[in-house]
Protein backbone atom coordinates (compact mmCIF):
# COMPACT_ATOMS: atom_id res chain seq x y z
CA UNK A 1 0.00 0.00 0.00
CA UNK A 2 1.58 3.42 -0.59
CA UNK A 3 2.08 5.50 2.21
CA UNK A 4 4.93 8.45 0.86
CA UNK A 5 4.28 10.53 -2.09
CA UNK A 6 7.42 8.69 -3.32
CA UNK A 7 5.52 5.70 -3.65
CA UNK A 8 3.39 7.22 -5.97
CA UNK A 9 3.68 5.64 -10.03
CA UNK A 10 3.68 9.84 -10.83
CA UNK A 11 7.22 9.67 -9.37
CA UNK A 12 8.94 6.83 -10.41
CA UNK A 13 6.84 4.34 -7.89
CA UNK A 14 5.83 1.00 -9.30
CA UNK A 15 2.28 1.09 -10.85
CA UNK A 16 -0.37 -0.08 -7.90
CA UNK A 17 -2.17 -2.17 -10.77
CA UNK A 18 -0.05 -4.27 -13.37
CA UNK A 19 -3.81 -4.17 -15.52
CA UNK A 20 -5.63 -0.77 -15.92
CA UNK A 21 -9.00 -0.66 -13.54
CA UNK A 22 -11.42 0.75 -15.48
CA UNK A 23 -14.84 2.99 -15.24
CA UNK A 24 -17.59 1.17 -16.98
CA UNK A 25 -16.22 -2.44 -17.91
CA UNK A 26 -19.18 -3.89 -19.77
CA UNK A 27 -21.51 -6.52 -17.59
CA UNK A 28 -21.79 -9.09 -19.69
CA UNK A 29 -23.34 -11.83 -17.78
CA UNK A 30 -23.58 -15.72 -19.03
CA UNK A 31 -21.35 -15.80 -21.81
CA UNK A 32 -23.09 -18.95 -22.85
CA UNK A 33 -26.47 -17.53 -22.38
CA UNK A 34 -25.49 -14.96 -25.30
CA UNK A 35 -23.84 -17.13 -27.46
CA UNK A 36 -26.90 -19.55 -27.69
CA UNK A 37 -28.87 -16.36 -28.47
CA UNK A 38 -26.25 -15.61 -31.09
CA UNK A 39 -26.41 -18.90 -32.49
CA UNK A 40 -30.25 -19.12 -32.82
CA UNK A 41 -30.22 -15.47 -34.49
CA UNK A 42 -27.61 -17.12 -37.32
CA UNK A 43 -29.68 -20.91 -37.46
CA UNK A 44 -32.59 -18.78 -37.60
CA UNK A 45 -30.91 -16.06 -40.14
CA UNK A 46 -32.80 -13.63 -38.52
CA UNK A 47 -30.67 -10.43 -37.85
CA UNK A 48 -32.03 -7.41 -37.59
CA UNK A 49 -35.52 -5.61 -38.98
CA UNK A 50 -38.10 -6.17 -35.35
CA UNK A 51 -36.36 -9.95 -35.05
CA UNK A 52 -37.57 -11.98 -31.65
CA UNK A 53 -34.58 -10.94 -30.01
CA UNK A 54 -35.27 -6.98 -30.06
CA UNK A 55 -38.87 -7.49 -29.34
CA UNK A 56 -37.85 -9.82 -25.90
CA UNK A 57 -35.54 -7.47 -25.18
CA UNK A 58 -38.46 -4.59 -25.70
CA UNK A 59 -40.35 -6.75 -23.24
CA UNK A 60 -38.30 -6.77 -20.75
CA UNK A 61 -36.72 -3.38 -20.80
CA UNK A 62 -40.66 -2.16 -20.76
CA UNK A 63 -41.23 -4.04 -17.55
CA UNK A 64 -38.41 -2.61 -16.25
CA UNK A 65 -39.35 0.44 -16.59
CA UNK A 66 -42.85 0.02 -15.76
CA UNK A 67 -43.98 1.43 -19.19
CA UNK A 68 -47.09 0.44 -21.91
CA UNK A 69 -43.89 0.61 -24.64
CA UNK A 70 -40.16 0.23 -25.32
CA UNK A 71 -38.91 1.08 -28.30
CA UNK A 72 -34.97 0.07 -29.16
CA UNK A 73 -32.71 1.92 -30.84
CA UNK A 74 -28.87 1.29 -31.98
CA UNK A 75 -28.58 3.69 -29.35
CA UNK A 76 -28.91 6.76 -26.84
CA UNK A 77 -28.37 9.83 -28.84
CA UNK A 78 -30.69 8.07 -32.10
CA UNK A 79 -33.54 7.56 -29.38
CA UNK A 80 -33.08 10.83 -28.04
CA UNK A 81 -32.71 12.47 -31.61
CA UNK A 82 -36.15 10.24 -33.04
CA UNK A 83 -37.94 11.21 -29.57
CA UNK A 84 -37.60 14.85 -30.15
CA UNK A 85 -38.30 14.60 -33.80
CA UNK A 86 -41.20 12.56 -32.98
CA UNK A 87 -42.94 15.18 -30.34
CA UNK A 88 -41.87 17.74 -33.10
CA UNK A 89 -40.21 20.28 -30.55
CA UNK A 90 -39.64 23.14 -32.18
CA UNK A 91 -36.98 26.44 -30.89
CA UNK A 92 -35.51 25.76 -27.52
CA UNK A 93 -35.40 23.02 -25.49
CA UNK A 94 -33.70 23.41 -21.73
CA UNK A 95 -31.88 21.43 -20.19
CA UNK A 96 -29.47 20.55 -17.79
CA UNK A 97 -25.66 20.95 -19.00
CA UNK A 98 -24.19 18.35 -15.50
CA UNK A 99 -24.43 15.45 -19.02
CA UNK A 100 -23.19 13.99 -21.76
CA UNK A 101 -23.00 16.03 -24.67
CA UNK A 102 -25.41 13.57 -26.39
CA UNK A 103 -28.20 14.90 -24.81
CA UNK A 104 -27.28 18.33 -26.65
CA UNK A 105 -26.07 17.18 -29.98
CA UNK A 106 -28.79 15.43 -30.63
CA UNK A 107 -31.20 18.84 -30.07
CA UNK A 108 -28.60 20.62 -31.79
CA UNK A 109 -28.35 18.23 -35.09
CA UNK A 110 -32.22 18.57 -35.59
CA UNK A 111 -31.41 22.65 -35.42
CA UNK A 112 -33.02 22.95 -31.85
CA UNK A 113 -30.97 25.36 -30.25
CA UNK A 114 -29.93 23.73 -26.84
CA UNK A 115 -30.82 26.23 -23.17
CA UNK A 116 -28.78 25.56 -20.92
CA UNK A 117 -29.68 25.87 -16.69
CA UNK A 118 -27.86 25.63 -13.47
CA UNK A 119 -28.11 22.12 -11.40
CA UNK A 120 -29.22 22.20 -7.56
CA UNK A 121 -26.25 22.00 -6.06
CA UNK A 122 -27.63 19.00 -3.71
CA UNK A 123 -28.51 16.70 -6.45
CA UNK A 124 -26.62 17.74 -9.91
CA UNK A 125 -29.46 17.65 -11.62
CA UNK A 126 -32.00 20.38 -13.47
CA UNK A 127 -32.76 23.27 -10.83
CA UNK A 128 -36.60 23.50 -11.73
CA UNK A 129 -36.53 27.70 -10.60
CA UNK A 130 -33.57 28.11 -13.22
CA UNK A 131 -35.48 25.77 -16.10
CA UNK A 132 -38.35 28.27 -15.09
CA UNK A 133 -36.83 31.78 -15.46
CA UNK A 134 -35.18 29.96 -18.74
CA UNK A 135 -38.32 29.58 -20.36
CA UNK A 136 -40.03 32.01 -23.72
CA UNK A 137 -41.62 31.73 -26.34
CA UNK A 138 -39.67 29.69 -28.57
CA UNK A 139 -39.40 26.70 -25.55
CA UNK A 140 -41.09 24.01 -26.55
CA UNK A 141 -39.86 21.41 -24.12
CA UNK A 142 -37.73 20.45 -20.79
CA UNK A 143 -35.36 17.36 -20.82
CA UNK A 144 -33.57 16.80 -17.28
CA UNK A 145 -31.21 14.26 -16.81
CA UNK A 146 -31.03 11.59 -13.65
CA UNK A 147 -27.67 12.32 -13.37
CA UNK A 148 -25.45 9.14 -12.13
CA UNK A 149 -29.27 7.65 -11.66
CA UNK A 150 -30.41 10.18 -8.80
CA UNK A 151 -34.37 11.08 -10.21
CA UNK A 152 -34.79 14.87 -10.96
CA UNK A 153 -37.07 16.89 -9.16
CA UNK A 154 -39.93 15.19 -10.91
CA UNK A 155 -42.81 16.94 -9.26
CA UNK A 156 -41.78 20.44 -9.60
CA UNK A 157 -40.25 19.88 -13.25
CA UNK A 158 -43.96 18.55 -14.10
CA UNK A 159 -45.54 21.91 -12.93
CA UNK A 160 -43.44 24.37 -14.96
CA UNK A 161 -44.07 22.19 -17.60
CA UNK A 162 -47.33 22.04 -17.30
CA UNK A 163 -47.47 25.75 -16.44
CA UNK A 164 -45.81 26.69 -20.07
CA UNK A 165 -47.31 23.87 -22.52
CA UNK A 166 -43.82 22.38 -22.34
CA UNK A 167 -43.22 18.79 -23.09
CA UNK A 168 -41.26 16.94 -20.45
CA UNK A 169 -38.84 14.31 -21.79
CA UNK A 170 -36.38 12.48 -19.67
CA UNK A 171 -32.45 11.53 -20.31
CA UNK A 172 -32.31 8.86 -17.73
CA UNK A 173 -29.21 7.05 -19.51
CA UNK A 174 -27.89 6.18 -16.00
CA UNK A 175 -31.47 5.99 -14.32
CA UNK A 176 -32.23 2.32 -15.40
CA UNK A 177 -34.10 0.22 -12.38
CA UNK A 178 -33.91 3.20 -10.33
CA UNK A 179 -37.46 4.73 -8.09
CA UNK A 180 -39.03 7.89 -7.75
CA UNK A 181 -41.65 7.90 -5.04
CA UNK A 182 -41.69 4.15 -5.46
CA UNK A 183 -42.59 4.06 -9.20
CA UNK A 184 -39.82 3.28 -11.69
CA UNK A 185 -37.76 5.88 -13.82
CA UNK A 186 -39.40 5.16 -17.41
CA UNK A 187 -43.09 6.30 -16.79
CA UNK A 188 -42.51 10.25 -15.86
CA UNK A 189 -43.13 12.66 -18.27
CA UNK A 190 -43.87 12.51 -22.03
CA UNK A 191 -40.95 9.67 -22.43
CA UNK A 192 -38.07 8.66 -21.30
CA UNK A 193 -34.94 7.64 -22.65
CA UNK A 194 -32.48 4.42 -21.42
CA UNK A 195 -28.82 4.01 -22.77
CA UNK A 196 -27.18 0.23 -23.36
CA UNK A 197 -23.84 1.34 -24.16
CA UNK A 198 -21.35 -0.87 -23.74
CA UNK A 199 -20.41 1.40 -20.45
CA UNK A 200 -23.78 1.69 -18.82
CA UNK A 201 -25.11 -0.52 -16.20
CA UNK A 202 -26.81 -3.11 -18.67
CA UNK A 203 -24.89 -3.17 -21.83
CA UNK A 204 -26.40 -3.97 -25.27
CA UNK A 205 -22.62 -3.37 -27.49
CA UNK A 206 -24.06 -0.50 -28.32
CA UNK A 207 -27.80 0.36 -27.79
CA UNK A 208 -31.04 2.89 -26.48
CA UNK A 209 -34.54 3.02 -25.83
CA UNK A 210 -37.17 5.33 -25.45
CA UNK A 211 -39.96 4.16 -22.93
CA UNK A 212 -43.07 5.96 -22.21
CA UNK A 213 -46.77 4.83 -21.84
CA UNK A 214 -48.09 6.98 -25.02
CA UNK A 215 -49.12 4.50 -27.63
CA UNK A 216 -49.20 6.65 -30.56
CA UNK A 217 -45.53 8.71 -29.59
CA UNK A 218 -44.61 4.86 -29.65
CA UNK A 219 -45.76 4.05 -32.89
CA UNK A 220 -44.16 7.43 -34.00
CA UNK A 221 -40.99 6.52 -32.89
CA UNK A 222 -41.00 2.81 -34.65
CA UNK A 223 -41.85 4.18 -37.82
CA UNK A 224 -38.65 6.97 -37.48
CA UNK A 225 -36.69 4.43 -36.31
CA UNK A 226 -37.49 2.38 -39.46
CA UNK A 227 -37.01 4.85 -42.84
CA UNK A 228 -40.14 6.48 -41.37
CA UNK A 229 -42.27 3.57 -42.99
CA UNK A 230 -45.98 2.70 -41.98
CA UNK A 231 -47.75 -0.71 -41.49
CA UNK A 232 -47.54 -1.17 -44.84
CA UNK A 233 -44.39 -1.44 -45.31
CA UNK A 234 -44.00 2.05 -47.29
CA UNK A 235 -42.57 5.11 -46.07
CA UNK A 236 -44.94 8.20 -44.72
CA UNK A 237 -43.04 10.22 -43.22
CA UNK A 238 -39.16 11.60 -42.82
CA UNK A 239 -37.43 8.68 -41.11
CA UNK A 240 -33.65 7.16 -40.61
CA UNK A 241 -32.88 4.08 -39.72
CA UNK A 242 -32.19 3.71 -36.03
CA UNK A 243 -32.93 -0.04 -35.18
CA UNK A 244 -31.14 -2.33 -32.68
CA UNK A 245 -29.61 -5.22 -34.32
CA UNK A 246 -30.27 -9.21 -32.80
CA UNK A 247 -26.81 -9.32 -31.65
CA UNK A 248 -27.41 -6.27 -29.78
CA UNK A 249 -30.76 -7.39 -28.29
CA UNK A 250 -28.97 -10.96 -27.52
CA UNK A 251 -26.52 -9.10 -25.37
CA UNK A 252 -28.90 -6.74 -24.21
CA UNK A 253 -31.32 -9.82 -22.83
CA UNK A 254 -28.29 -11.56 -21.31
CA UNK A 255 -27.04 -8.34 -19.56
CA UNK A 256 -30.26 -7.19 -18.86
CA UNK A 257 -30.63 -11.21 -17.07
CA UNK A 258 -27.81 -10.04 -14.58
CA UNK A 259 -28.65 -6.73 -13.61
CA UNK A 260 -30.11 -7.46 -10.09
CA UNK A 261 -26.68 -8.87 -9.39
CA UNK A 262 -25.10 -6.14 -10.82
CA UNK A 263 -26.45 -3.45 -8.84
CA UNK A 264 -25.94 -5.58 -5.71
CA UNK A 265 -22.35 -5.60 -6.66
CA UNK A 266 -22.05 -2.16 -7.33
CA UNK A 267 -24.00 -1.46 -3.99
CA UNK A 268 -21.53 -3.01 -1.93
CA UNK A 269 -18.70 -1.01 -4.18
CA UNK A 270 -20.36 2.00 -3.25
CA UNK A 271 -20.64 0.63 0.50
CA UNK A 272 -16.61 0.55 0.33
CA UNK A 273 -15.44 3.20 -0.67
CA UNK A 274 -17.37 5.45 1.14
CA UNK A 275 -15.92 3.54 4.40
CA UNK A 276 -12.56 3.82 2.88
CA UNK A 277 -12.80 7.37 2.20
CA UNK A 278 -14.39 7.89 5.34
CA UNK A 279 -12.20 10.94 7.08
CA UNK A 280 -10.52 12.30 4.12
CA UNK A 281 -11.34 15.86 4.54
CA UNK A 282 -11.89 17.55 0.98
CA UNK A 283 -13.02 14.20 -0.63
CA UNK A 284 -16.87 13.49 -0.14
CA UNK A 285 -18.12 9.93 -2.08
CA UNK A 286 -21.52 10.80 -3.70
CA UNK A 287 -24.61 8.67 -2.32
CA UNK A 288 -27.47 7.89 -2.58
CA UNK A 289 -31.05 7.84 -1.12
CA UNK A 290 -32.32 4.00 -0.92
CA UNK A 291 -35.74 4.98 -1.52
CA UNK A 292 -34.53 5.50 -5.05
CA UNK A 293 -33.11 2.21 -5.17
CA UNK A 294 -29.78 3.21 -6.63
CA UNK A 295 -28.09 0.74 -9.43
CA UNK A 296 -24.92 2.46 -8.01
CA UNK A 297 -23.18 2.47 -11.51
CA UNK A 298 -21.08 5.36 -10.71
CA UNK A 299 -19.13 5.90 -7.80
CA UNK A 300 -18.52 9.35 -7.96
CA UNK A 301 -15.81 11.91 -5.71
CA UNK A 302 -15.98 15.54 -5.45
CA UNK A 303 -12.73 16.56 -4.70
CA UNK A 304 -12.89 20.22 -2.94
CA UNK A 305 -9.18 21.10 -4.15
CA UNK A 306 -9.54 24.40 -1.41
CA UNK A 307 -9.23 21.86 1.36
CA UNK A 308 -7.28 19.13 -0.52
CA UNK A 309 -4.38 20.90 -2.09
CA UNK A 310 -4.74 18.92 -4.81
CA UNK A 311 -6.80 19.45 -7.59
CA UNK A 312 -9.24 16.70 -9.44
CA UNK A 313 -7.56 16.59 -12.39
CA UNK A 314 -4.00 16.12 -10.84
CA UNK A 315 -5.71 13.33 -8.76
CA UNK A 316 -6.96 11.92 -11.98
CA UNK A 317 -3.39 12.04 -13.17
CA UNK A 318 -2.27 10.28 -10.27
CA UNK A 319 -4.58 7.57 -10.61
CA UNK A 320 -3.90 6.91 -14.56
CA UNK A 321 -0.10 6.32 -13.55
CA UNK A 322 -1.28 3.49 -11.08
CA UNK A 323 -3.51 2.31 -14.00
CA UNK A 324 -6.40 3.01 -12.00
CA UNK A 325 -8.41 5.02 -14.96
CA UNK A 326 -11.46 7.08 -13.80
CA UNK A 327 -13.53 9.47 -15.80
CA UNK A 328 -14.78 13.16 -15.56
CA UNK A 329 -18.81 12.60 -15.84
CA UNK A 330 -19.38 15.70 -16.32
CA UNK A 331 -16.79 17.71 -16.62
CA UNK A 332 -16.36 20.22 -18.78
CA UNK A 333 -19.91 20.72 -18.60
CA UNK A 334 -22.17 21.22 -22.15
CA UNK A 335 -22.29 24.88 -22.32
CA UNK A 336 -18.27 24.56 -21.53
CA UNK A 337 -17.82 22.96 -24.92
CA UNK A 338 -18.16 23.76 -28.49
CA UNK A 339 -20.52 24.49 -30.70
CA UNK A 340 -22.93 26.00 -27.21
CA UNK A 341 -19.48 27.92 -25.33
CA UNK A 342 -19.44 30.22 -28.60
CA UNK A 343 -22.90 30.21 -29.75
CA UNK A 344 -24.60 30.60 -26.63
CA UNK A 345 -22.29 32.02 -23.56
CA UNK A 346 -23.70 31.65 -20.82
CA UNK A 347 -22.18 31.46 -16.57
CA UNK A 348 -23.94 28.61 -14.64
CA UNK A 349 -21.74 28.74 -11.20
CA UNK A 350 -23.94 25.42 -9.32
CA UNK A 351 -22.88 23.42 -12.64
CA UNK A 352 -18.90 24.65 -13.02
CA UNK A 353 -18.59 24.07 -9.58
CA UNK A 354 -19.31 20.42 -9.34
CA UNK A 355 -17.58 19.98 -12.70
CA UNK A 356 -14.38 20.89 -11.39
CA UNK A 357 -14.84 18.36 -8.69
CA UNK A 358 -16.39 15.43 -9.82
CA UNK A 359 -14.11 12.23 -10.62
CA UNK A 360 -15.86 8.78 -11.15
CA UNK A 361 -14.08 5.80 -9.80
CA UNK A 362 -13.88 2.39 -10.83
CA UNK A 363 -16.84 0.07 -9.91
CA UNK A 364 -19.06 -2.39 -11.47
CA UNK A 365 -18.97 -6.22 -11.01
CA UNK A 366 -15.35 -7.03 -11.96
CA UNK A 367 -14.07 -4.83 -9.57
CA UNK A 368 -13.66 -6.57 -6.06
CA UNK A 369 -13.47 -5.11 -2.20
CA UNK A 370 -9.50 -5.82 -2.32
CA UNK A 371 -9.29 -3.75 -4.99
CA UNK A 372 -11.06 -1.06 -4.03
CA UNK A 373 -9.19 -0.99 -0.54
CA UNK A 374 -6.09 -0.26 -2.64
CA UNK A 375 -7.40 2.35 -4.91
CA UNK A 376 -8.39 4.22 -1.79
CA UNK A 377 -5.22 3.84 -0.08
CA UNK A 378 -3.86 5.95 -3.68
CA UNK A 379 -6.67 8.23 -2.89
CA UNK A 380 -5.28 8.89 1.14
CA UNK A 381 -1.78 8.98 -0.22
CA UNK A 382 -2.33 11.39 -2.62
CA UNK A 383 -4.78 13.52 -0.83
CA UNK A 384 -3.37 13.35 2.52
CA UNK A 385 0.14 15.01 1.24
CA UNK A 386 -1.90 17.20 -1.38
CA UNK A 387 -0.07 20.03 -1.61
CA UNK A 388 3.54 18.21 -1.41
CA UNK A 389 2.47 16.36 -4.34
CA UNK A 390 0.75 19.60 -6.17
CA UNK A 391 4.21 21.20 -5.53
CA UNK A 392 6.51 18.17 -6.86
CA UNK A 393 4.49 17.76 -9.82
CA UNK A 394 4.70 21.21 -10.96
CA UNK A 395 8.48 21.21 -10.50
CA UNK A 396 9.25 18.30 -11.98
CA UNK A 397 6.56 18.11 -14.84
CA UNK A 398 8.91 17.77 -17.29
CA UNK A 399 10.80 15.52 -15.46
CA UNK A 400 8.77 13.31 -14.56
CA UNK A 401 7.81 9.69 -15.95
CA UNK A 402 4.63 9.87 -17.73
CA UNK A 403 2.67 6.85 -18.81
CA UNK A 404 0.59 7.95 -22.15
CA UNK A 405 -3.02 8.59 -19.91
CA UNK A 406 -6.06 6.69 -21.42
C1 LIG B 1 -24.26 7.55 -22.30
C2 LIG B 1 -25.16 8.73 -22.29
C3 LIG B 1 -25.88 9.15 -23.44
C4 LIG B 1 -25.62 8.58 -24.80
O1 LIG B 1 -25.84 7.23 -24.89
P1 LIG B 1 -25.33 6.40 -26.16
O2 LIG B 1 -26.08 5.13 -26.03
O3 LIG B 1 -23.86 6.24 -26.00
O4 LIG B 1 -25.68 7.15 -27.40
C5 LIG B 1 -26.77 10.19 -23.31
N1 LIG B 1 -26.95 10.83 -22.14
C6 LIG B 1 -26.27 10.48 -21.04
C7 LIG B 1 -26.54 11.21 -19.77
C8 LIG B 1 -25.34 9.44 -21.09
O5 LIG B 1 -24.62 9.12 -19.98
Amino acid sequence: MKQKFDDLALFGGPAEFPQPLCVGRPTVGDRSRFLERLNGALDEQWLTNGGPLVREFEERVAEVAGTRNAVATCNATMALQLLYMATELTGEVIMSPMTYVATAHAARILGLTPVFCDIDPATGCLDPRAAEAAVTSRTSAIVPVHLWGRPSAIDELEKVADRHGLRLLFDAAHALGCTYQGRPIGGFGGAEVFSFHATKVVNSFEGGAVVTDDDDLAGRLRSLRSFGFGPDGNSQRTGTNAKMSEAAAAMGLTSLEAFGETVLHNRANLAHYASELAGLDGVQVVTYDEDQSPNCQYVVVKVDENVTGIHRDLLMRVLAEENIVTQRYFSPACHQVEPYRTERPVELPHTERLAGQVLALPTGPTVTAADIRRVCAVVRCAVGQGPVVTDRFRQGADRAPVRATR
